[in-house]
């Protein structure tokens, strides 16, 4: 791994911005009128987790939120207030909450191992640990801890799901699908949780059978 140095950074911009340019003329100036993304993407801060190069979107395509654990919790400001900017007025159609196996947040939830400031915001991924303490109980750490990524994409879902953002976005009939990924580490790979919700009628059964496939992935 190649430790770059904040004048190397420099010249990669430098050298990337030139090549786009030369590539595809009128790239960025095609891109100062609007933005206008398909796509918001709700990640791990972890910085192996990076959202457009994982799914080969370029600038303009994806609207991102990150932080520890990629949490949804309805008195965050800073998520919220970027859900409903992608929501309302950049009237995205798909919004992803995106796990990943390995994910060090979750296993200290896992683990209740302390680590910082951030502890007390990973009470809410101790949270979904507890919800499901019956699924997770008598695994193995490493089925645990992949089944509590796997979990706490999927109840993120659920809780922008619950969020009055997308409530009033669905009762107006806007279409705007939300979906559980987990992205793995080892191979580059996103797996689809199938926590895919198109609207609030789905939400019950699309929660229900996530959460089932995660115990038969766990039991096998
Ligand atoms: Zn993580």
């Amino acid at each position: 791994m190649t430790t770059a140095s904040i004048d190397e950074l420099f010249a990669h911009n430098q050298e990337w911005a030139a090549r786009m340019e030369r590539d595809r003329p009128g790239f960025f100036t095609g891109l100062l009128a609007q933005q206008k993304p398909r796509y918001m993407w709700i990640g791990c801060s972890d910085s192996r987790v990076p959202a457009n190069q994982i799914t080969g979107l370029e600038p303009g395509e994806v609207f991102v939120h990150r932080n520890i654990a990629n949490v949804v919790v309805p008195t965050d400001l800073n998520c919220l207030s970027t859900i409903q900017y992608a929501v309302d007025q950049l009237k995205v159609e798909h919004l992803m909450v995106v796990g990943h196996y390995g994910c060090g947040g979750v296993l200290a939830a896992l683990q209740d191992a302390r680590i910082g400031l951030a502890d007390n915001w990973i009470r809410h991924v101790k949270d979904v640990r507890d919800k499901h303490s019956e699924l997770l109980e008598g695994l193995d750490l490493q089925w645990r801890h992949d089944a509590l990524c796997e979990l706490n994409a999927i109840e993120q879902v659920l809780n922008i799901a619950h969020s009055t953002v997308m409530q009033d976005a669905w009762a107006r009939g806007q279409k705007v699908q939300l979906h559980g990924w987990c992205y793995s580490l080892t191979n580059g790979l996103i797996t689809n949780l199938h926590m895919t919700v198109p609207d609030v009628a789905g939400l019950e059964e699309a929660h229900r059978q996530a959460v089932a496939e995660v115990a038969s992935r766990v039991r096998k």
